[in-house]
């Protein structure tokens, strides 16, 4: 029987409401990697808040960061007007994250969400250059909104807007057509041939692994050659980094490895400490120019965000939480490979890259039923793809080996009760 606040969600919110369907219960409380519901039952978080919760729910040094700040009467919301916290997280972003990697870019503040940077980006890709197209990926998500929906790879969420969407030219991402086609000689030689390929785009946009179109994850090399090209075709290269960024992948930004260094990178999500909405975009500093007021918003102001931004920023001042995800990912990895194998008639396959791992099933509507029966067991775990075909996990940075552990035995009855 469904408690009576979910009567009131189904009378009173709006269809477009979505994880109440999912998860079916109304939360009530969260600290780490666990979450409580109304009838005080517990869950554990394989779901991060799709990567805003890199550091877990209510971190308490996050937390009393914030709580500090305003029994201060810290200032709360300043519109674009200068202050201490927001002083106090450039000069940390610029020691710990930017000067280490030997990077000069600026740092913008685009609006709170992930779509807002994915905008900024857009727009000033189109400023600099005069180019009208940007070239985007089978796929790919990058938002909700007019520009970053229009370079979406997925129809359905394309469909909200009704009519086609321009200005996007779709490529196959790495590892599209198997190992058939090389899909970077294939955008080259598009672009290459000017009297039937594409026009030359004024940005190309990736994520490094598609968190929402299913845990597709591209090669270094793939990366490396993707800005090769960029450079070759004089392209602007934009780093969509919204999910996987802070760490997700085992490194600040989730390109390290392939030692690329993007012209533009969104971040959001998890930039904003403990789920408080920020985001950035950073920018190599010759694409700084527009003019004061060309590119505004009423909660780029968000102090709070920037006092939890500044301090979440002190995960990344040492290696001990990348040595620990590098170690804890194996497991995940393991895990997952051998969840696959022991259940075959699921025709699951494990993938993914650090603290973003999955499988993808062919049978049918698997991943969504595992999904339906780990949230009976206790374990919050979406899916991800157009059709809902991969089992979507990534718990927070922070989770300790038992959390890890009782996760992953969820996560593994679940498959079996499905399977069998
Ligand atoms: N880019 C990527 C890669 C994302 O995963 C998301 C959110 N899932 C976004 C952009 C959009 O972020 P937001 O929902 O905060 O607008």
């Amino acid at each position: 029987e469904k408690p009576q606040t979910i009567e009131l969600f189904e009378e009173l919110e709006s269809q477009v409401r979505s994880y109440i369907r999912s998860f079916p219960t109304v939360f009530t409380k969260a600290k780490g990697y666990r979450l409580w519901d109304e009838a005080g039952k517990e869950y554990i978080d394989f779901f991060a808040g799709a990567g805003s919760l890199n550091y877990g729910h209510n971190h308490p040094v996050l937390k009393q960061k914030v709580i500090d700040y305003m029994m201060e009467d810290g200032v709360v919301h300043s519109l674009d007007m200068a202050t201490k916290a927001k002083a106090e997280f450039l000069k940390r972003f610029e020691q710990i994250i930017l000067k280490p990697r030997g990077m000069d870019h600026k740092i913008m503040f685009p609006g709170p969400t992930g779509t807002n940077s994915v905008e900024a980006a857009l727009k000033i890709a189109r400023k600099v250059t005069g180019r009208d197209t940007i070239m985007c990926f089978t796929n790919a998500f990058h938002g909700m909104t007019m520009g970053s929906l229009s370079i979406t790879g997925n129809a359905m969420k394309r469909e909200g807007a009704g009519v086609a969407l321009h200005n996007s030219v779709f490529m196959p991402y790495d590892g599209y057509f198997g190992e058939e086609v090389d899909t970077v000689d294939y955008i080259d030689a598009m672009l290459q041939d000017n009297g039937s390929g594409v026009d030359k785009p004024a940005a190309i946009i990736f994520e490094t692994v598609q968190g929402e179109g299913g845990i597709n994850v591209s090669s270094y090399e793939w990366m490396k050659r993707i800005e090769q090209l960029c450079r070759r075709h004089d392209i602007l290269l934009i780093v969509d980094d919204v999910q996987m960024g802070c760490g997700r992948t085992g490194t600040f930004f989730s390109f390290e490895k392939a030692g690329i260094e993007p012209d533009i990178i969104c971040m959001s999500k998890s930039i904003g400490g403990f789920g408080l909405p920020f985001a950035i975009t950073l920018l190599r500093p010759e694409l700084d120019i527009w003019k004061p007021g060309e590119h505004n918003g009423t909660f780029r102001g968000n102090n709070l965000s920037f006092v939890a931004a500044a301090e979440a920023l002190s995960f990344w001042a040492d290696t001990k939480l990348t040595e620990k995800i590098d170690r804890q990912a194996e497991q995940i990895q393991e895990t997952l490979e051998s969840v696959a194998k022991a259940y075959p008639k699921l025709k699951g396959s494990a993938r993914g890259r650090g603290f973003i791992q999955g499988i993808a099933f062919e049978a049918g509507s698997a991943a969504d039923e595992i999904s339906a029966e780990a949230f009976k067991r206790g374990l919050i775990m979406e899916t991800s793809g157009v059709e809902s075909q991969v089992l979507k996990v990534m718990p927070p940075l922070t989770i300790d080996d038992k959390g890890l552990n009782e996760g992953l035995e969820l996560l593994r009855q679940s498959v079996k009760a499905v399977h069998d």
